[in-house]
C-alpha cells in the first residue's frame, strides 16, 4: 500500500516552478505576475492567502495582494479587477472566495480576463475542459491528475467514482478524467446526494475520488480491495488530545481505509498541498511559461 505524499510531490513542482521562474527571468527579463485580491477578515481565507503570498516569494513569482474591506461595492472590486487585467506585470488574477453576500461572485469571476484566470474558475476555462481544448485547469482537480501522474497511477480505462459534483472540486475532475487525453480516458461515475446507495458505486471503483466535506464518510466497507483512493475532503473535528482541541481530517477513513487501498493521499498532506503548487504552475503558464 502506497501513502501518496502531497507534500514531497508538491514541493517537487514548486522546485520546477522556481527554476522556469529564473529561466524566464534570465532569458526574457521578466517574471510572472500574480494578483490576489481579498475581501473581508474570513480566517481561512486569510490563511490561504497568506500561504499563496509566501508561495509566490520563494519560487520569485512578483505578487500583489489586495486586501480590502468586507463593505466594498462590487463596482469597486470590479474596477480593481479590471486595473490588473490591464497591468502588464501581472498575468493572473485571483479573488479569493467566498465573496460577501452583497457582492455577485459570478460576475466578478467573469469579469477577469480568461488569459489572467489562474483559478480556472472562468466559464471560458471551464467550456475549454470540458471540450479537451488546454486552458487553466482549477487548482485543486489539476492538482489530483498531477499526483496520479506522479505516482504512476494511469486512470485510463478505469473506472473513476467521483463523489461530490462541487464546481470546484467534483465536475472539473470527472471531466478531466474523462478526456480522450494521457492522464485520463477513464470511465466515471460520480455520486451526490441523490445517489441513494453510495456503496453500490464506491465499491466498483478502481479510484475513487471523495470531495464530500463530511468527516470520514467513505468507510472501508465502501472501498474495493485494491483501489486507489484520493481525499478532497478537510474537514476540522473535535479532538480533546491536540493542543488546540480539534484536528484536520479527510472525507475518508483513512485508518481503515489504508488497510485495503493499494494507494492513498492522507490528510493533511495528500490533495491539500497540490493546490498551490497548481496555482504557481498556472501563474508561470499564464506569463507564458512551462515546467
Ligand atoms: P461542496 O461544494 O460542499 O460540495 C460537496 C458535494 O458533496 C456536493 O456535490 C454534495 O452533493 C456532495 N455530498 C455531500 N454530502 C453527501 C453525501 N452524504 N453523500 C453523497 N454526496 C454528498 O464541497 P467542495 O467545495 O467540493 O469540497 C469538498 C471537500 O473538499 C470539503 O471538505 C472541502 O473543504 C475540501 N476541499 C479541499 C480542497 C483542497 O485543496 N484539498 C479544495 C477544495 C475543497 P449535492 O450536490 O447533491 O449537494
Amino acid at each position: 500500500m502506497t501513502i501518496i505524499d502531497g507534500k514531497k510531490i508538491s514541493q517537487e513542482i514548486q522546485t520546477e516552478v522556481k527554476t522556469a521562474v529564473m529561466k524566464m527571468k534570465s532569458e526574457k527579463g521578466f517574471v510572472p505576475g500574480l494578483a490576489v485580491i481579498l475581501v473581508g477578515e474570513n480566517p481561512a481565507s486569510q490563511a490561504y492567502v497568506k500561504s499563496k503570498g509566501k508561495a509566490c516569494e520563494e519560487l520569485g513569482i512578483y505578487s500583489i495582494t489586495e486586501r480590502v474591506p468586507a463593505t466594498v461595492s462590487e463596482t469597486e472590486l470590479l474596477s480593481m479587477v479590471e486595473r490588473f487585467n490591464n497591468d502588464t506585470k501581472i498575468h493572473g488574477i485571483l479573488v479569493q472566495l467566498p465573496l460577501p453576500k452583497h457582492i455577485d461572485e459570478q460576475k466578478v469571476i467573469e469579469a477577469i480576463s480568461p488569459t489572467k484566470d489562474v483559478d480556472g474558475f472562468h466559464p471560458v476555462s471551464i467550456g475549454k475542459m470540458m471540450i479537451g481544448i488546454d486552458t487553466f485547469y482549477s487548482a485543486t482537480p489539476f492538482g489530483i491528475i498531477e499526483l496520479l501522474k506522479r505516482c504512476k497511477i494511469d486512470p485510463s480505462g478505469k473506472h473513476v467514482v467521483v463523489v461530490g459534483r462541487s464546481n470546484i472540486v467534483g465536475k472539473p475532475i470527472a471531466n478531466m478524467l474523462i478526456q480522450k487525453k494521457e492522464w485520463a480516458n477513464a470511465i466515471v461515475t460520480i455520486a451526490h446526494t441523490a445517489t441513494k446507495d453510495i456503496s453500490y458505486y464506491t465499491k466498483q471503483a478502481d479510484i475513487l475520488i471523495a470531495a464530500i466535506g463530511r468527516p470520514k464518510a467513505i468507510t472501508k466497507e465502501m472501498v474495493k480491495p485494491g483501489a486507489v483512493v484520493i481525499d478532497v475532503g478537510i474537514n476540522r473535528i473535535e479532538d480533546a488530545t491536540t493542543k488546540t482541541g480539534t484536528r484536520l481530517v479527510g472525507d475518508v477513513d483513512f485508518e481503515n481505509v489504508k488497510e485495503i487501498a493499494s494507494a492513498i493521499t492522507p490528510v493533511p498532506g495528500g490533495v491539500g498541498p497540490m493546490t498551490i503548487a497548481m496555482l504557481m504552475m498556472n501563474t508561470l503558464k499564464a506569463a507564458g511559461g512551462r515546467v
